[in-house]
């Protein structure tokens, strides 16, 4: 592959049959932290000759999307952002989401990377071209690219889901809408609010709500565990000192990454660990919930670390105030103004608000990603979504998923993961160069026994062994398909090096 090395996009490009053709080197798919860390990299290395697709108008992905009230990291900002762009401004130790995405805005301004992103242009096609050995890709409004590389930075959870088994949600007259998609211009003041899910969006926005609307009434199918967040303004003086001596929000940083490190031995090392950890998650709950009958209804009958843990201080206090109904008999239909629960209780509602969560399992939608013959990934994955590495599948050559099968965590940051595997594919073009390779696709071989152990070891995992029902796990085959079940030094160390003969490569 000839990777070129202007400085600035010099995209060659052509109109044919009224569509524009725009033929470089990479596309990267994304810009949340996934495309924007990739193409930060691409630059630093000298790669100028790429574009990045992405669907909305501005950049950020996730931290873009989600901006429900209350939205925050619930990650500490000094690890959950890059290594490279280390922010001394981030005002709490879990900063919120507007300060998230203007980090992300500032990212893509201060490397450049405008110039390399096509907005408003959403990919609906992906096929890879065997006659030209390139990926051939069509955004939503009909504008083609030929790209040598693709790399994906599509994220995990961006695909918002509904509820499938509930009936008369079409009839429902009131407003209603996932976090996802919240819709700002309604005012909650005075109105009665039904909320579907009780995962780590909705403890988020469930005490907004609670403060505005007459009545929250919260439709919770499984208790989440929660501990106490340890959040805090970061002082001025803080602020001064990581300024003056960056070397001081590193050591901040690397402490963090121990402290959150260390919770892998309950998570995917000895389960039994985690007995401890829910100690302080059921004292949380005593200290705020008096109500015996509440606090049954809250506190989980799995292990923790399950599902996600999550964090927060105003949850509880929010669910114990008169204005919440916590509802567990699930939900038999929804009518035109109410929702009717499975013992026949009725009651009306101004809104229904869905904290479901995101088609996780699957996520990339089917129809989207073609590779050798034809093959939807889809198909490919038919028992689960699996990568060599969380990065390369079998059939798909020169596609790179960043954010990939098995590399979600339950215990620490995302971005780490993203940085490894960055390193990774620059690793994999600056080899590809070297060698004047057009095509490199993983051995099968080489990602059947990479997770034939990735599996092996996520059997013993809390995820597998702590007695719930969870989207980490595949619907149809139970197998852990998300997360990475080991110490993310681990991943990053497997990651470190491009592992050429684990892939066939054409020259
Ligand atoms: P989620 O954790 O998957 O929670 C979805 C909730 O909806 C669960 O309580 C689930 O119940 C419920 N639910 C789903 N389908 C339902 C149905 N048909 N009927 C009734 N209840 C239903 O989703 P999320 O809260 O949006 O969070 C998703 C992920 O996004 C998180 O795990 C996390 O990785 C990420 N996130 C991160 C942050 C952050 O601060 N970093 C914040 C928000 C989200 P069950 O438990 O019974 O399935």
């Amino acid at each position: 592959m000839h990777l070129s090395e202007e400085t600035v996009v010099q995209a060659k490009q052509t109109t044919a049959s009224e569509v524009l053709v725009e033929q470089v080197d990479i596309a990267i798919i994304g810009t949340g932290f996934a495309g924007l860390g990739m193409a930060v990299k691409l630059k630093e290395a000298g790669i100028a000759n790429f574009v990045i697709l992405e669907k909305a108008g501005d950049v950020g992905g996730t931290w873009r999307d989600n901006h429900y009230p209350g939205c925050a990291c619930d990650v500490q900002s000094h690890l959950y952002s890059f290594s490279f762009a280390q922010n001394p401004n981030w005002s709490r130790m879990f900063s919120p989401q507007p300060e998230i995405w203007a980090y992300l805005r500032g990212v893509a301004d201060q490397h450049g990377l405008r110039p390399h992103i096509r907005f408003n242009n959403e990919l609906a096609e992906a096929r890879w071209d065997e006659a030209t050995s390139l990926w051939q890709l069509r955004s939503a409004d009909g504008r083609r690219y030929a790209v040598r590389v693709l790399i994906s930075g599509m994220g995990g959870l961006s695909r918002a889901s509904f509820p499938k088994d509930i009936p008369g949600l079409d009839g429902f007259k009131g407003r209603m809408f996932h976090s996802q998609q919240w819709e700002h211009d309604f005012d909650f003041a005075g109105k009665r609010v039904a909320v579907i899910g009780t995962g780590a969006s909705a403890i988020q926005f469930v005490p907004q709500l609670q403060k505005k609307a007459a009545r929250v009434d919260l439709y919770q199918r499984t208790p989440p565990w929660v501990m106490p967040k340890p959040d805090r303004a970061i002082s001025g003086f803080e602020h001064q000192l990581f300024k003056a001596l960056p070397f001081t929000q590193s050591l901040f940083r690397a402490g963090i990454y121990a402290m959150l490190e260390a919770r892998v031995l309950g998570f995917a090392v000895n389960p039994k660990l985690m007995k401890l950890i829910e100690t302080v998650a059921r004292k949380h709950i005593n200290k705020y919930i008096k109500d015996p009958v509440l606090r049954r209804k809250l506190t989980p009958d799995y292990t923790i670390g399950c599902k996600r843990v999550l964090v927060s201080n105003d949850y509880y206090p929010a669910l114990a105030q008169a204005n919440v109904d916590v509802l567990t008999d699930g939900i038999r239909e929804v009518r035109a103004h109410s929702v009717v629960d499975q013992t026949g209780a009725e009651r009306e509602v101004d809104a229904i608000i869905f904290g479901t969560g995101f088609a996780a399992a699957d996520p990339i939608p089917t129809g989207l990603i073609f590779g050798k013959g034809g093959t939807d990934l889809l198909d490919a994955w038919k028992d689960g979504p699996e990568a060599y590495k969380g990065t390369t599948v079998a059939g798909f050559p020169n596609l790179f998923l960043i954010v990939g099968p098995n590399t979600g965590l339950g215990h620490s940051s995302m971005v780490y993961m993203i940085e490894s595997q960055v390193a990774y594919v620059l690793d994999a073009l600056r080899q590809m160069k070297a060698r004047g390779t057009r095509v490199l696709e993983v051995k099968p071989q080489a990602q059947a026994e990479f997770n034939a152990a990735l599996q092996k070891k996520a059997v013993g995992a809390i995820w597998s062994v702590g007695g719930c029902k969870s989207w980490y796990l595949h619907p149809k085959t139970g197998k852990n398909v998300t997360l990475w079940p080991g110490a993310t030094w681990q991943f990053r160390r497997q990651l470190a090096r491009f592992d050429a003969q684990a892939y066939q490569i054409e020259s």
